[in-house]
């Protein structure tokens, strides 16, 4: 890949043809409200000149926003293919089976639901699926009854009772866990009693027979699986086997790594779609399709995670279901397999980039497409070296590491994630380059004791840097032939 995959790889009359569309829509947003139209340009503009290392980040294409714009906006279509609480919804039913068609295709997968909003509500409509599939069902069964509306007030609320104290064990959020998988800030973690399995102290790793320890002991309802800063490859059958001795439905989350799901990266036991019962995930991280949601299930799961909406949605976005199958069908083209090898080679040439230039990473490496930095060996905070790179126009998140001193605020670490500028066709050695101007912007900033987040970046480093990156930018440019 030599440039911008999502738009050069069409060819100039597709840019051609971008360039006249966002014009006119932006002429149209114009005409109402110009500081709207002004924000979306500048937006175009600052991601163009930035190192977007957001590692869950990506630039989707034109096609996928375009598709996002039109007036399946305004149609409600609460129900499933072709069985809705409203009338007219033939053009939604034809939208919502195509998603859920790539996906499948895609994914392998018995069955997918292409409605969640999000992440976050893929993982409510995994949990209440599981929950309605393993108590609720059975619950209903034992007291005779075939739907929760036949029950009496005193049985209700003896099923209520047992849902709501059920268990969960998920990755801690410390060594890379996401909020949604049973933290008590999230309602996961209000519904659930969760524990948390880590990883090894020394290794970083998830050590799986420590996991498997603690499970025996805890016996889950739900075991999660999936992460969102942990710079490794899952075994998943390995999951499944823990799952299945004590009696747990394996979840997957794989929110951040479905692109290298979706692009054959990881294959056998490292692909979760196999072995998981339910698998959830975003369309807007590596996989580069619109924000969103989507549950892939087993036969079993299927009838309780089609019945996400009433359980905990209301109408689907169908226009974002419609760039869902926009974007799957992009993930199904052979280019994607290459795009997504290209995003793991070059998270390994920054790691690599890293650690030859005495950088310390969390785990030592990584085989997926985040590098997890710890700065504390630069002096630094996450949050001094977040700001101190963006300074200097590189754009990350500070993240917690494995038992941070700093805390999930401050943090003592930066994730990197190479998704978004694998997009713009940048390879392994521009990766390289991108870790020498990160520690050059780190190893020349300093630390102000008087506070976390305060620090100071020699005089000229961010001028220089951020000209170096321009560099970068300009031989990989994003949307190239797209003129606003
Ligand atoms: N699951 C994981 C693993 C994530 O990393 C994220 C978001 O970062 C989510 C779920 C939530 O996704 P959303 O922001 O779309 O709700």
């Amino acid at each position: 890949m030599t440039a911008d995959s999502t738009v050069s790889t069409q060819g100039a009359d597709y840019a051609a043809t971008a360039s006249t569309a966002y014009q006119n829509i932006l002429q149209v947003i114009e005409t109402v409200e110009p500081r709207i139209a002004a924000a979306t340009r500048k937006e175009l503009a600052d991601q163009r000149e930035s190192l977007k290392l957001i590692a869950s980040e990506n630039y989707a294409s034109p096609a996928v926003l375009l598709t996002m714009g039109t007036w399946f906006s305004d149609k409600y279509a609460e129900g499933t293919v072709g069985h809705r609480f409203y009338a007219a919804c033939q053009n939604v039913d034809t939208v919502e089976a195509l998603a859920a068609e790539h996906a499948r295709e895609l994914f392998g997968a018995p069955y997918a639901y292409a409605q969640p909003h999000s992440g976050i509500d893929a993982n409510l409509v995994a949990y209440w699926a599981i929950l309605a599939t393993r108590v609720e069902t059975p619950g209903l069964a034992e007291l005779g009854a075939k739907h929760v509306n036949d029950l009496s007030e005193a049985d209700w609320e003896k099923l209520r009772a047992k849902l709501g104290n059920q268990r969960l064990m998920g990755m801690s959020l410390d060594t890379g866990g996401h909020l949604t998988h049973g933290f008590r800030p999230n309602i996961s973690g209000k519904m659930f009693h969760q524990r948390s399995y880590g990883t090894d102290p020394v290794t970083g790793l998830i050590d799986y027979d420590a996991l498997a320890a603690a499970a025996r002991e805890f016996k889950p309802l739900v075991l999660v699986a999936g992460y969102s800063a942990y710079p490794r490859r899952v075994n998943f059958a390995k999951m499944r086997e823990i799952a299945d001795e004590v009696g747990a439905t394996l979840m997957v989350d794989m929110a951040h790594f479905a692109g290298l799901v979706a692009g054959k990266v990881f294959t056998g036991d490292e692909d979760p779609v196999p072995h998981a019962h339910v698998t959830t995930t975003t369309t807007h991280k590596s996989l580069r399709g619109p924000r969103g949601g989507l549950v892939l299930a087993t036969e079993e799961y299927a009838p309780a995670v089609d019945k996400g909406c009433p359980m905990v949605l209301g109408g689907p976005l169908s226009h974002v279901m419609a760039a869902k199958a926009v974007a799957l069908a992009e993930a199904r083209r052979p280019e994607f397999r290459s795009y997504a090898q290209a995003v793991a080679d070059n998270a390994k040439s920054l790691a690599d980039g890293f650690l030859s230039r005495g950088g310390n990473l969390v785990t030592g490496g990584t085989d997926n497409h985040l590098v997890l930095l710890d700065v504390t060996s630069f002096g630094l905070t996450g949050r001094q070296a977040e700001s101190a790179l963006l300074d200097a126009g590189i754009v990350t998140n500070r993240n917690a590491v494995p038992a941070d001193a700093n805390g999930a605020w401050y943090t003592s670490g930066i994730r990197f994630g190479t998704p978004a500028l694998t997009t713009r066709g940048f390879g392994a050695d521009d990766f390289d380059r991108v870790a020498e101007l990160v520690v050059e912007v780190l190893s020349n900033t300093t630390a102000d004791g008087s506070s976390k987040a305060k620090y100071t970046v020699a005089d000229g480093v961010a001028d220089r840097v951020r000209a170096a990156s321009g560099e970068l930018l300009d031989a990989n440019p994003l949307y190239p032939g797209l003129v606003l």
